[in-house]
């Protein structure tokens, strides 16, 4: 299958499309995680990223007033969504809404790979600061999952 409007599919990756591997260490904290965007039409005004963590990786702790729109392709992991937190695995849907705090985490001993929708038009995702983390943590089951993702 080749030409610019087809690209296979192999082990999580499509052919001509870049594999981008995060930095381990940025400004934003995250761990292990890989991203391909795949889908990036100008007149589709939306891209499609796949991102994929190690086992034990995580993604940035974030919100922003872009939504997104999530499948999950690989493995097993957990996510955060607002207050919520949910185990999730192969094709479950996330939608993660406007100002939503969000993370995912892969399940230690595999790999975890999800599908993300958003708005070519974007702003920019805000970090929590510590008055954010003290109104997540008082959340229980929010706390149990920051516990559980290493910083
Ligand atoms: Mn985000």
């Amino acid at each position: 299958m080749t030409g610019p409007n087809f690209h296979a599919f192999r082990d999580f990756r499509w052919e001509g499309v870049d594999h981008l591997p995060y930095k381990e260490v940025g400004s934003a904290p995250f761990r292990a995680i890989s991203r391909q965007v795949l889908f990036s039409e100008p007149a589709l005004a939306c891209q499609l990223r796949y991102f994929e963590m190690a086992a034990g990786g995580y993604s940035t702790l974030e919100c922003h007033a872009h939504e997104h729109g999530v499948m999950i392709l690989r493995g097993h992991g957990h996510c955060l969504v607002g207050t919520e937190v949910r185990q999730v695995g192969p094709y479950d849907l996330i939608h993660i809404p406007a100002q939503a705090w969000h993370q995912f985490r892969a399940t230690e001993g595999e790999a975890f790979g999800f599908l993300c929708m958003v708005n070519v038009a974007r702003d920019r995702p805000r970090l929590p600061g510590p008055e954010d983390l003290a109104a997540l943590r008082a959340h229980p089951a929010v706390a149990a999952f920051l516990d559980e993702t290493p910083r």
